[in-house]
């Protein structure tokens, strides 16, 4: 076949498929559209899960009556007249691309009408096909209304998804925005049925209630964070409330809502350690920032962003969490290891990593104020076994400035476990999980000095190199990495194709095989996205201790025993694994009392 110019008609069907995928995206574009215009007020309805109708009244500025033709030409925009004006978009819109694609694969009819004009016009648009521009009469605004979309391109129809996803789709995209938008008042409707109806009176907790349920909505911690010319608000879940998925990760920058992989890590990274491995939270982040710092004009639908220095904005991400969780913690010196809570770092929260439910909740843990137990139904007085009871400035001097209870060791059960006696009753921890614990804070301790700057950690030389073979994805990805393994304490160099040469390990993992702590690092990278630099050496020194660590299984000398626990005692975050799993779970005296009917039921 010789080569043709497109029929104008099928070149813009084909341009139309970029911006129009499928009923939410018409949906996006003129919601976005008359936040563009200002409107203070927007009515959605939808009919057909979009693909009878889609119809966006809004009362913004209007389009003039003589340039209503021009707005549903290619490239025809009001927002940007050079391109100088790329580097500092303030709209939504600002390719002209939207009505151009939208006519083309739906009937649609535009009515605007200006605040001056004394009447609207009106256009309709077939296929890209438009008829004459009419004057009707009409209030100030504009409504465009967009019917059997994908009339004229069946293969799109055929790959839309059912009916309810597609509704699906449309609701949570409109409540994100009237989220983002408190101020604008936002009424959706889906088959003339209500589906959201915001007031326009900036309470994003009521919108909230419409996008999570009620009951979620009331746990979300609000999050508030501005630096310099960085701002940060929104929601996000406390670590008792979780999904199995990514998926609630929502982030809006400047308004628009944008897929960033960085972006959803930086939330990741505040949540490290505290979540299960395998959970996520519910996040809704609304990020602002000068326009000229983001480049928002690097992909079709504008769905991605790209930052002029990411690594700020991450770690402001990062921080501005980290602070709305910590800010939802019990109240200093409530929790009888609020010493080492207070002046660990970060971690220091792991205590809010939820125990099971019969276990009580962690209010159960919390030193008594003056001696009383609230939470306790009022016992009579000489039920009251108070000689086991040890009193509250006793257990507050032996835990303060450590980071766990003390812990008397009283044996291993299932070469697993290790059972202890603490300062409130009796720990069960596990042998595993706290060696991981111990090794990762210890090699995290000797990554960071004293002024937390990075530093090399200590490396122990092989008697004899061992030579380790990896697949082809493996060797490249080690390659990628050797500066941060040498870093880290791994010497390692290249042997011919898909092997390598270990010379040294960290001296942590002295006596652990070379091959399999080599391979640990492979799989992290595999499994990752893209991770943070600073996020991957915590994550590949987490995973190192997983594979050095202690197993179940394994019986322990009452010596070995011993040092666990006391190691265990020193560390920052000594109630869970680097994977937020716990280390050990606690009963207390008072469970124990009332499990034995010493105290009557809770
Ligand atoms: P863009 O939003 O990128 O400018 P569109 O194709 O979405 O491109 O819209 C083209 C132009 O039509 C806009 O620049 C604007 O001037 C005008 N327009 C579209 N929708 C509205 C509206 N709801 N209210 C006022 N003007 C509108
Ligand atoms: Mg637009």
């Amino acid at each position: 076949m010789a080569i043709q110019l497109l029929p104008q008609e099928v070149a813009s069907q084909i341009a139309a498929g970029e911006v129009v995928e499928r009923p939410a995206s018409v949906v996006k574009e003129l919601l976005e559209n008359a936040l563009d215009a200002g409107a203070s007020f927007i009515v959605v309805k939808v009919e057909g899960a979009g693909k009878r109708l889609v119809e966006v009244a809004d009362d913004g500025a209007g389009i003039p009556p003589d340039e209503i033709e021009l707005a549903a030409a290619r490239h025809a925009t009001s927002k940007l007249r050079s391109a100088e004006d790329l580097s500092h978009i303030t709209t939504l819109g600002f390719r002209g691309e939207a009505l151009a694609s939208i006519t083309s694969v739906s009937r649609t009819t535009i009515t605007s009408r200006p605040k001056n004009a004394a009447n609207a016009a009106r256009l309709r648009i077939e296929g890209g096909h438009s008829a004459a521009v009419s004057a009707v009469g009409a209030p100030v605004g504009t409504v465009v209304r967009v019917e059997d979309l994908f009339y004229n391109v069946p293969a799109r129809l055929k790959f839309l998804k059912s009916d309810g996803t597609e509704k699906r789709q449309i609701d949570s995209l409109v409540t994100r925005y009237a989220l983002a938008y408190p101020r604008v008042r936002i009424h959706l409707f889906q088959d003339e049925k209500p589906a959201l109806q915001t007031s326009g009176n900036d309470n994003q907790r009521e919108i909230l209630a419409a996008l999570y349920g009620a009951d979620v909505a009331r746990q979300m911690l609000e999050v508030w964070s501005q630096e310099d010319a960085l701002s940060l608000r929104g929601f996000t879940s406390p670590t008792s409330l979780t999904r199995s998925n990514r998926r609630e990760i929502t982030l809006f920058v400047n308004g628009r809502p944008v897929q960033d992989v960085a972006l959803t890590q930086a939330v990741l990274q505040a949540y490290h350690t505290l979540l299960m491995v395998g959970r996520y939270p519910l996040t809704i982040l609304f990020l602002s920032l000068p326009p000229e710092e983001v480049d928002v004009n690097v992909h079709p639908t504008k769905a991605e962003v790209r930052f002029r220095d990411s690594r700020q904005i991450f770690s402001f991400v990062t921080r501005g969490l980290k602070k709305a969780l910590m800010a939802a913690l019990p109240a200093p010196g409530f929790d009888h290891l609020g010493a080492g809570i207070q002046q660990a770092r970060w971690g220091g929260i792991d205590s809010t990593v939820p125990m099971p439910a019969w276990m009580g909740p962690p209010r159960d843990e919390r030193t008594p104020v003056d001696g009383e137990r609230p939470f306790l139904p009022p016992a009579r007085p000489e039920e009251m076994p108070t000689e086991t009871v040890q009193p509250t400035s006793l257990r507050q001097s032996q835990v303060s400035g450590l980071g766990a209870p003390i812990l008397r060791l009283v044996g291993q059960i299932a070469a697993a476990y290790l059972v202890a006696e603490g300062p409130d009753g009796l720990y069960l921890v596990d042998q595993h999980a706290a060696h991981e614990r111990v090794l990762y804070e210890k090699m995290i301790a000797q990554h960071l000095d004293a002024a937390g700057n990075p530093e090399k950690i200590p490396s122990q030389a092989l008697l004899q190199p061992a030579l380790v073979e990896l697949p082809a994805s493996g060797t490249r990805l080690i390659a990628d990495q050797l500066p941060l393994l040498q870093h880290l304490g791994f010497q390692v160099e290249p042997f011919g194709p898909g092997a390598y040469l270990v010379r040294a390990l960290p001296a942590l993992l002295q006596g652990m095989d070379p091959a399999s702590a080599l391979r640990v690092l492979v799989e992290d990278f595999e499994e990752d996205e893209t991770p943070l630099q600073a996020e991957l050496e915590a994550r590949i020194i987490a995973r190192v201790c997983k594979r050095a660590a202690v197993k179940a299984g394994q019986t322990l000398s009452v010596e070995e025993q011993r040092a666990l626990l006391h190691d265990l005692e020193s560390c920052q975050s000594p109630r869970t694994c680097p994977h937020g799993r716990p280390t050990m779970i606690h009963l207390s005296v008072d469970l124990l009392e009332r499990q034995f009917g010493r105290r009557g039921a809770r």
